[in-house]
């Protein structure tokens, strides 16, 4: 019964969308990621959040849970958030993926008391120039003076908890902070109060230390992705895998090994793939995809443990020959039944782009 019918019907999925986490220096992108992460393996869903390569993958039903009454999973088809990992915004802006941005979605984090700083204009810009639907996250609300931290909670629920004075002046910074958003050209609003979030960008005030608010982000993730990006979701779930390089990498007994965002497709043990290099594509074939191992051990040569094969979206790890001219930023794609030269020349025409961009960018 393995028709073809049957194979393009069984390969119709929703992918994770994928999110990037932008902003200034210290506004808080690696404590919030860290939160997201924490509180999820709190909910006990042991093994539910799980880290990938350069990524993590939040599961809807962990999304729900850590919501609670803001999230109902039967409005869900999408399978959960894969957060990318805080790359610095300069490797974020050569981030593609097929001319777009690779992040579907993003999250803006400001510091509410330190409004906009010279990054997070720059994180505008690149989220306006690629046309990536964004949020803001409006971190460190716990600094608010008189503030009286409530762990984890939905922000109505805090608020509830906040006396007037310590409320008014939080709110004081929020509507500087929709001021500069306004002035950076973005009408924008608390998140609550927007209809169409395709014209408004929503802010969601929160703590990534004491996690109030936190629940509302990825309601609101969710839910925007549900909204906006489903059609784009809809990839052929075992078709030849298209990723983005983040990183290149030594490893010790695997040589170059690329870290790579999986945007598209399936990727396995003994492929061949095309991926940019610096001066032309490498042609090589994947001898090893890895992911950390669940609670990694210390000793290096233990961190990895080898799959058979990875599907969109996903962080991987590929270890495979002739690496070392790999390019962070560069497309990968699995051949498959295709025409090596083909890919080939796919693959040259996307790393023209980039460097095309790269040099309007210098
Ligand atoms: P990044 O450079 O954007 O990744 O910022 P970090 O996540 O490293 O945060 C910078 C500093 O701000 C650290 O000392 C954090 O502990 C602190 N921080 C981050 N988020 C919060 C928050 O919500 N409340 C408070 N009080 N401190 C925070």
């Amino acid at each position: 019964s393995d028709t073809n019918a049957d194979a393009n019907t069984d390969g119709d999925a929703l992918r994770t969308p994928i999110v990037a986490v932008l902003g200034h220096v210290d506004h808080g992108k690696t404590t919030l990621l860290d939160r997201i992460r924490g509180s999820a393996v709190q909910e006990g869903e042991a093994g539910a959040i799980t880290q990938h390569i350069g990524a993590t993958a939040v599961p809807l039903e962990t999304v729900s849970e850590m919501a609670g009454a803001l999230v109902d999973p039967s409005d869900f088809d999408l399978p959960g958030l894969l957060f990318i990992d805080t790359p610095g915004h300069h490797s974020f802006s050569t981030l593609r993926a097929r001319g777009g941005a690779l992040a579907d979605i993003a999250v803006l984090v400001v510091d509410v008391n330190d409004g906009f700083q010279p990054q997070t204009e720059e994180a505008i810009d690149i989220l306006r120039r690629t046309g990536t639907p964004f949020v803001v996250a409006a971190n460190k609300i716990d600094t608010t003076p008189g503030w009286n931290p409530q762990e984890d909670v939905p922000i109505q629920q805090s608020l509830e908890a906040q006396s007037d004075r310590a409320e008014s002046r939080l709110n004081e910074n929020l509507y500087e902070l929709v001021g500069d958003l306004s002035d950076a050209g973005f009408s924008a609003d608390f998140y609550w109060r927007v209809q169409d979030f395709q014209k408004n960008v929503g802010v969601v005030p929160l703590s990534a230390m004491t996690g109030e608010g936190v629940p509302d982000l990825l309601t609101v993730l969710m839910g925007l992705s549900q909204r906006y990006l489903k059609g784009e979701m809809a990839v052929d779930a075992t078709g030849p895998g298209k990723g983005t390089v983040l990183e290149v990498k030594e490893e010790r007994g695997f040589g170059a090994t690329l870290d790579v965002v999986l945007y598209d497709g399936v990727i396995r043990i003994g492929e061949t793939i095309v991926v940019g290099g610096q001066n032309e594509p490498i042609v090589t074939e994947v001898r090893a995809l890895l992911q950390p191992r669940p609670n990694a051990e210390i000793r290096a040569e233990k961190r990895f443990e080898t799959v058979e094969e990875v599907a969109a979206a996903a962080g991987v790890k590929i270890a495979a020959p002739d690496l070392d001219e790999a390019m962070a930023g560069a497309p990968v794609r699995v051949v498959r039944d295709r025409d090596v030269d083909e890919v080939v020349a796919e693959v040259r025409e996307e790393l023209a782009e980039i460097e095309v961009e790269t040099a309007e960018d210098g």
